[in-house]
C-alpha cells in the first residue's frame, strides 16, 4: 500500500521539532493525519497542530473551491485520515454531498460551523445561507480556531496544551494583522475606498475596513455575470473615477478585462491594481502561501493601487512586492 501521507511526513523534522520545543508535551503517538479542503484551513491546522499533525490540503494555489470536486486520491486520503476539516457555509458546493456521506463514518468538521450568524453576511438571494468568505476578516477567521483545537484535542488529548498555545499565538497574529489592515487601508483616500473584483469574495473585508465592495460575479463563481451587470459596473467605475480594479488568482480575468475596456470606451482609464488571493492562497512554501501572507498581500496591494503611500513589502517586510 502506498502511504499517501508519507511524502508529507518528515519524521526527522518531527523529532527535531520535539527537541526544539522541549517544554512542550512530547508526542505520545504518531502525528494525526489531517485533511483540509482549502489552503487557508490547511494553514490554520498546521499552525495549531504543530508537530502533532501531518496536514494535507486538497486545494492548492489558484484552485477555486466553489467548483472543486474531490478526486479519487482525495477520497482515499479522506477515508484514511484521522480527521477532515472543511469550510462549510456552502463554500465547497460540489463536495457537500460527499462530505455529508463521509461524516457518517469518519471525523469530519466544518470550521465555520460555530460562528455566530449575527456576524455573518447573508446571501443576497437566500435568507438562510451566508457568504462563506470569512477568512477575509482576521477577527472572524480567528474564531474558527476553536473547532480545530477541540477536535484535535479529542483525538490527541495529551497534546491539548500544545494546541491551545499554538491557537493563542494564531489569534494574536490575526489581531496584529487586523490592526495592520485597518491602519493601512485608512491611508486610502475615502473617495477611492471601492474594491472591484472578479467575484464577490471580499464582503467581509469591506465590512471590516469600510470599503464598498463590488464583484462582477456573485459570492459563488458558479453564476455567470450578465452583460447588464458589466455595464452597470462600468458606469460606477466612470462615475466614481475608480483608478484600479483587481483580478483574482482563482478566477478568470476575462470579465475584469471587459470592464476595463468598457470604461475606456467611455474615456475613463482604469488599471489592474494587482492580483488578489481570494479563495486560494499563494504557492506552497512562500509567505503568500500562508493565510497571514495572503491577507497581507491583499491589503497591501489594494491600499497601494488605490492611492495609499505604504511600502510594497507589507506588514512584516516579507512580501515579494505588490504585483
Ligand atoms: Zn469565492
Amino acid at each position: 500500500m502506498v502511504d499517501l501521507f508519507k511524502v508529507d511526513t518528515p519524521r526527522r523534522a518531527v523529532l527535531a521539532g520535539i527537541a526544539a520545543f522541549a517544554a512542550m508535551p512530547v508526542l505520545a503517538a504518531a502525528p494525526l493525519k489531517v485533511i483540509a479542503t482549502t489552503g487557508m484551513i490547511a494553514d490554520m491546522v498546521r499552525q495549531i497542530g504543530g508537530e502533532a499533525v501531518v496536514v494535507r490540503g486538497l486545494m492548492g494555489a489558484g484552485i477555486d473551491p466553489h467548483s472543486y470536486r474531490q478526486t479519487r486520491s482525495d477520497i482515499v486520503a479522506m477515508t484514511r485520515a484521522d480527521v477532515t476539516f472543511w469550510h462549510g457555509l456552502y463554500l465547497e458546493a460540489q463536495m457537500e454531498e460527499f462530505l455529508a456521506d463521509l461524516d457518517r463514518e469518519r471525523s469530519v468538521y466544518a470550521v465555520a460551523d460555530n460562528l455566530d450568524p449575527a456576524q455573518l453576511i447573508t446571501h443576497a438571494d437566500y435568507d438562510d445561507s451566508f457568504d462563506p468568505h470569512v477568512w477575509m476578516d482576521p477577527v472572524i477567521w480567528a474564531q474558527c480556531t476553536s473547532i480545530v483545537v477541540d477536535e484535535l484535542t479529542n483525538l490527541y488529548p495529551e497534546m491539548r496544551s500544545l494546541f491551545e498555545e499554538n491557537a493563542s499565538t494564531f489569534v494574536q497574529e490575526a489581531v496584529a494583522l487586523d490592526a495592520y489592515s485597518r491602519d493601512t487601508l485608512m491611508k486610502v483616500p475615502p473617495k477611492s475606498r471601492i474594491l472591484l473584483t472578479a467575484h464577490d469574495a471580499f464582503g467581509y473585508f469591506g465590512k471590516a475596513y469600510n470599503f464598498d465592495v463590488l464583484g462582477i460575479q456573485g459570492i459563488s463563481t458558479e453564476s455567470e455575470a450578465g452583460l447588464n451587470r458589466i455595464s452597470e459596473l462600468v458606469d460606477i467605475l466612470v462615475d466614481r473615477k475608480v483608478p484600479a480594479v483587481f483580478v483574482e488568482t482563482s478566477v478568470s480575468d476575462r470579465n475584469v478585462r471587459a470592464l476595463i475596456e468598457g470604461a475606456a470606451a467611455q474615456g475613463h482609464d482604469v488599471s489592474i491594481g494587482g492580483t488578489l488571493f481570494s479563495d486560494a492562497m499563494g504557492v506552497d512554501g512562500t509567505y503568500e502561501g500562508t493565510w497571514l501572507g495572503m491577507i497581507d498581500h491583499n491589503v497591501t496591494t489594494i491600499a497601494r493601487a488605490l492611492g495609499a503611500d505604504v511600502t510594497a513589502r507589507g506588514r512584516l517586510g516579507k512580501l515579494a512586492g505588490a504585483a
